[in-house]
Formats: structure tokens, C-alpha cells, sequence
């Protein structure tokens, strides 16, 4: 396994993903804890023929972060995981992606809504 040297103490920082199912609501609502911080997302599931693929798409009201994205898409699959978000694509890796295998490997991520739509009602 690679290490990444830092020049601090190893300490990881505090990584918390929690999946909340509110009953009669289409989505599921992902909250992050990472550091200090928190965020907040919408999670379902979409249609792939690759594997395993998800969409997170933050909550409005958000401070921070990068304005620009209002939603990543995360997919698993059997080459790799992948995630549209600029960390991932720089770096290889993100909280998203983090955050959704957490999940999955805690038991927590199904069930969750497939691709919702947007209703006015
Ligand atoms: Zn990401």
C-alpha cells in the first residue's frame, strides 16, 4: 500500500457517510461528515450498463465547494470506480466515492430510489 507522506501525524481525518431514508419522499438524503465538516446530498440510482452508478445532487442551500457542480455522478464498476467530480478526476479518488463505499460495505446504501424525477407536486 502507497504512503502519502504529509509531514504531519498520520491522522486520518473523521469520514462519516450516513444515509437517511425519509418515508414518502423519492430520494434518499446522504450526509457526509468529513473534518469539521459536513455535507449534504441527494442520492439515487441510475440506469448503467457498466455497473453500479449513482447520482448525488447537493442540496441548494450548500456554502462552499465548488458552485459550479450541482450534482456527481458516481460509478461502480468492476474496472474501477469513477466519479465526475474535478477531485476525483485529478486525484482518483473523492468523498463521494468514499462515501458511497462506505456505505455499501456498512450495509446501509440499498435500498435507495432509481433515478427520480422531478415532480412540481
Ligand atoms: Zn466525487
Amino acid at each position: 500500500m502507497p504512503t502519502v507522506p504529509t509531514g504531519r501525524t498520520a491522522r486520518k481525518p473523521f469520514f462519516r457517510p450516513t444515509l437517511d431514508h425519509a418515508e414518502g419522499v423519492s430520494r434518499a438524503c446522504l450526509s457526509v461528515l468529513q473534518g469539521k465538516r459536513s455535507f449534504l446530498y441527494w442520492l439515487s440510482l441510475e440506469p448503467s450498463d457498466w455497473g453500479t452508478a449513482f447520482r448525488l445532487e447537493k442540496f441548494r442551500f450548500q456554502e462552499g465547494g465548488d458552485r459550479e457542480e450541482t450534482e456527481y455522478h458516481v460509478l461502480l464498476s468492476a474496472d474501477g470506480n469513477h466519479c465526475t467530480c474535478k477531485g476525483h478526476v485529478a486525484h482518483g479518488h473523492c468523498k463521494h466515492v468514499r462515501a458511497v463505499l462506505e456505505l455499501q460495505a456498512t450495509g446501509q446504501l440499498y435500498p435507495i430510489p432509481t433515478s427520480p424525477e422531478r415532480k412540481s407536486a
